[in-house]
C-alpha cells in the first residue's frame, strides 16, 4: 500500500527512518552504492520528501503501528 511520509526520525544506529501516515514506520538509507537517497542526509532534502509515497509492505501484512518518536528536522 502507498503510504506518505509524515515525518522522520533516527534508529539507534543513526540510520534515518520514515514515519508514514499509515502509523508503520520505514528506513531510508543512504547507502551507496546500493541505496542512494542523498536527500536523506539533510534537513532540507527530507523537508522536501515529506509527502512522498512510499510502499508499505507492513500495511499489506496488517502489522501494528509503529512507534513513532518526536520528529527530527535537524541533522
Ligand atoms: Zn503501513
Amino acid at each position: 500500500m502507498q503510504q506518505p511520509i509524515t515525518g522522520y526520525h533516527k534508529d539507534a544506529e543513526e540510520h534515518w527512518v520514515a514515519q508514514l501516515a499509515c502509523g508503520h514506520n520505514q528506513h531510508v538509507r543512504h547507502d551507496p552504492p546500493w541505496q542512494n537517497r542523498p536527500w536523506v542526509t539533510t534537513a532540507e532534502g527530507r523537508a522536501q520528501m515529506l509527502g512522498l509515497k512510499l510502499e508499505c509492505k507492513k500495511c499489506d501484512e496488517g502489522a501494528p503501528a509503529d512507534e513513532q518518536p518526536q520528529e527530527i528536522t535537524r541533522d
